[in-house]
């Protein structure tokens, strides 16, 4: 058996590609895994290499240390392994840093970006703040509304920037359909790919230009490092690796290694948190303090639809709204779990939960979700680790008794 991935065959399924993605010999030498390389300087054995060096600017070539080395590019080289159409994947600090690199690489002032409306908080607070400084107009739009968001393109319309399912209230956006009338247009399809990772969404083979990620979540798997990333076809990879490198962009060596670690088990980790979550997900459906589970991944619930035809694979996160709550009570049942860790990010090991109110982060979709009351916008958001899912519906209720009463 050869480990040298560079001459494995493309049409091995995806758990056998996680295996030898990234491993090629030249990087990794006779161990498993790539060794971590720390390092600003490389050495050129004679000035005639040194002269060589910036001339060529080739991915997996030594030059100086913000090129990174061979921990990073093989990390680059596995997730680029894993997103069928892509060239390559440029690495970022963290997934806002992503975002930014994206926007930066794509936008010029007087352009305009669309921005899903339900997009994650801190990519509305990018489009209103860093890019609005630049001159950039974000306009924000209902992904639920094809109609609306087609008569918002113009002919500064450069980019839009797509996710889904929604960030915190979960709505699943017809994608192949969003990207298929932004390149009619001309604009540039941009996709936070970080709930479903390209195991669960191929976005370039369905018509996405560049996915980007938060590695921070589900690829790192262990909530102990902060990673981005975005892969594209050649044109626009190119641009991004350039602009990367003009803006001083890199990771150090012992992230990518972790990320690596982490992107081993990844479907492994994802197959469980799906499974669980389902379970969670109709057990809280069938509760009577619950408006409305919010979950694509399970069947009757919006945008399962969708879900179903164009995703191969879901992740554990999703959210819920309680019948005619209140703040306080909402905050009692979060309070009250004892398996579930409260605190922002999601896609590690361990289950945590989160109050949202998604009505601060949005200005043309509805909260609560239709067709529940205006009393029905408490909601929660759970984030399923690697525990045994009976553990942690036995937590959830007893949780409910805490809700009810205080
Ligand atoms: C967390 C998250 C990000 C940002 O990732 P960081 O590494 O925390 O900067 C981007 N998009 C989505 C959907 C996220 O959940």
């Amino acid at each position: 058996m050869t480990l040298d991935s560079s001459k494995r065959p493309g049409d091995l399924s995806e758990a056998t590609r996680i295996v030898g993605a990234g491993r090629r010999r030249e990087w990794t030498g006779p161990v498993v895994n790539p060794p971590i390389w720390r390092a600003s300087t490389h050495l050129y054995p004679d000035t005639a290499a040194l002269a060589e060096g910036p001339r060529r600017n080739e991915d997996g070539r030594f030059f100086y240390g913000r090129r990174g080395a061979p921990t990073q590019w093989a990390l680059s080289d596995a997730l680029t392994a894993l997103e069928p159409g892509a060239e390559g994947t440029v690495l970022y600090p963290s997934g806002v840093a992503a975002i930014a690199g994206v926007m930066l690489t794509l936008l010029r002032p007087g352009d305009v970006v669309l921005i899903s409306d339900n997009a994650y908080d801190p990519t509305r607070t990018m489009g209103k703040g860093l890019l609005t400084d630049l001159g950039i107009e974000p306009r924000f739009f209902d992904p639920l509304d094809i109609g609306g968001y087609g008569a918002l393109f113009c002919e500064r319309t450069r980019a839009v920037l797509l996710e889904a399912p929604g960030s915190l209230s979960m709505e699943m956006a017809d994608l192949p359909a969003l990207a298929h009338i932004a390149r009619e247009k001309g604009a540039i399809s941009v996709l936070d790919n970080t709930w479903a990772s390209p195991l669960g969404f191929r976005a370039l083979e369905r018509g996405i230009d560049v996915a980007l990620m938060a590695l921070t979540k589900h690829v790192g798997g262990h909530s102990d490092v902060m990673m981005g990333s975005a892969s594209a076809g050649p044109e626009l990879y190119g641009r991004l690796r350039q602009r990367a490198q003009q803006l001083g962009t890199v990771v150090s060596p012992d992230d990518a290694a972790l990320v690596l670690r982490g992107l081993r088990t990844l479907h492994l980790r994802l197959k469980h948190e799906t499974d669980s979550a389902l379970a969670i997900a109709s057990y809280l459906a069938g509760r009577p303090e619950v408006a409305q589970v919010l979950c694509p991944m399970l069947p009757g619930a919006p945008g399962h639809d969708i879900w179903s035809r164009d995703f191969t694979g879901g992740c554990g996160l999703f959210s819920f709204v309680f019948k005619g709550s209140t703040a306080a009570a909402r905050n009692r049942f979060i309070d009250a779990l004892q398996l579930f860790g409260i605190g922002y990010s999601w896609g590690g090991f361990e289950s945590l939960a989160l109050p949202i109110e998604p009505s601060g982060y949005r200005s043309r979709m509805p909260w609560p979700p239709k067709p529940a009351q205006e009393s029905d916008r408490h909601g929660v958001r759970l984030a399923i680790g690697l525990e045994d899912p009976a553990d942690l519906i036995a937590d959830i209720e007893q949780a409910l008794a805490a809700w009810r009463e205080p």
